[in-house]
């Protein structure tokens, strides 16, 4: 049985370990020329966690993870306003989170692949018809499953399930993202998350590696257009957040190098035809404010390949899928919007010092645990049982 994966993110690269694990032969096609070098921190914990611990990755996941000691908010003179020891989540989430930047988790998931799944950079999808699939390198093959791994703007989606119009439900925000080179500002927020303390918008840092700083950036606004210069965009809307944010906002690199994008979900009516299946963000893109969507596109991708080898024919097995699945992801899209998003970007004072109480809060014993708890749908079922 032959699958064509197309996006080699965290979703099509778990993906296609797994369905070679049970016996498929893959072909991985990526648009981008090699590789995303660009990225951000990712807090990578519940069901992706619970698949990567089933795929038996969790020595490789915990290997390239970044260590985090501490969160942090500042405000705009640089005092910090509430810390949280970052063992507070960990034990919340018994010790199942690591911390990791997307790069490195793509290319452990990279490095885990055989030898004999090809991996096709610089090459998408063209056309899927009933019985022939064309790559943009002109190869026309046959596949028994076709699987859209290829993020929030999926090609594969626009191409079988209609236009992204139809799907994509933006939160009113932007985000933008980027990593430079400073020893003298990584030295201040080594193996922290420091995050400024600001209503409507927000600044995060970390220290990364011996020199580096990832920043993301993340700012209300009703504007549905990517700006042209996103570098830009980013200078002028985060002025006066203070000296930090000032000194990362003056290192930041050419457009190109920065990630930008709406934060959005996709809530799209059908996951999978047949032989066609989304996967990750272009199947149900949680959105930055639910700090999950990797997560879910691991533990995704493991749930459709585990369905696929108990299933009789594959039609029955991406139905099985998208059954089992859905409210999981449904649910965390849910309580990204209701919740997350106004304790994640506040709009008023009210909601800003809510949060710091909260953290506060989390520093006494058992009430750790209760603030974790939103994280998840409150019927929430573990991947093992999802696929047993
Ligand atoms: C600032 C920020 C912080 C985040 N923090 C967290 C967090 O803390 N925890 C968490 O779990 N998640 C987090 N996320 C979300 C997470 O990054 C995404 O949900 C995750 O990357 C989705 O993985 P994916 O593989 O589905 O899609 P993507 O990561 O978008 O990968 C898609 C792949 O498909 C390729 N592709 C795109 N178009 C095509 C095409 N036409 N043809 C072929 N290939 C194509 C791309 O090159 C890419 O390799 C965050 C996101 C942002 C922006």
């Amino acid at each position: 049985m032959k699958a064509i994966v197309c996006g080699a993110g965290i979703a099509g690269l778990a993906a296609a370990g797994r369905l070679h694990h049970h016996g498929w032969e893959v072909l991985v096609v990526d648009s981008a020329p090699r590789p995303r070098g660009q990225g951000y921190m990712i807090d990578f914990f519940g069901p992706g966690f619970q698949a990567i611990t089933a795929m038996g990755l969790l020595p490789q996941l915990r290997e390239v993870a970044s260590p985090v000691d501490e969160l942090r908010y500042i405000d705009g003179h640089g005092r910090t306003t509430v810390s949280v020891a970052y063992s507070r989540f960990t034990k919340a989430l018994d010790g199942e989170v690591v911390s990791i930047m997307r790069p490195a988790l793509e290319q452990m998931l990279r490095d885990a692949l055989p030898d004999d799944v090809e991996l096709r950079f610089g090459t998408t999808i063209d056309r899927i018809d009933d019985d022939a699939v064309e790559l943009s390198d002109g190869t026309v093959t046959d596949a028994d499953l076709v699987v859209g791994a290829d993020g929030i703007h999926s090609r594969v989606r626009s191409l079988v399930f209609g236009p992204e119009r139809d799907d994509l439900r933006p939160l009113g925000m932007h985000t933008g993202a980027f990593v430079f080179t400073d020893p003298e500002l990584h030295q201040q927020v080594r193996q922290q998350f420091v995050l400024t303390e600001t209503l409507n918008r927000q600044i995060g840092l970390y220290g990364i590696g011996e020199d580096q700083v990832a920043v993301f950036a993340v700012h209300r606004t009703a504007d549905l257009s990517l700006p042209a210069d996103p570098r830009r965009t980013l200078q002028s809307e985060y002025q006066g957040m203070g000296d930090l944010a000032e000194r990362a906002l003056a290192q930041c690199p050419p457009s190109d190098e920065i990630y930008y994008d709406l934060v959005a979900q996709i809530d799209t009516p059908r996951w999978h035809t047949d032989r066609v299946v989304l996967i990750g963000d272009a199947a149900h893109a949680v959105s930055l404010v639910a700090g999950q969507g990797a997560s879910l596109g691991v533990a995704g991708a493991y749930v459709l390949a585990e369905r696929l080898s108990r299933a009789a024919t594959v039609a029955e097995g991406l139905a099985d899928y998208e059954r089992l699945w859905r409210p999981t992801a449904g649910g965390i899209q849910a309580s990204a919007r209701d919740r997350a998003a106004d304790w994640f970007v506040p709009t008023t004072t009210t909601k800003l010092l809510l949060r710091r109480w909260g953290f506060r809060a989390m520093r006494l014993p058992g009430l750790d645990k209760i603030l974790v708890g939103p994280l998840f749908p409150k019927d929430h079922r573990t991947v093992a049982e999802l696929v047993a």
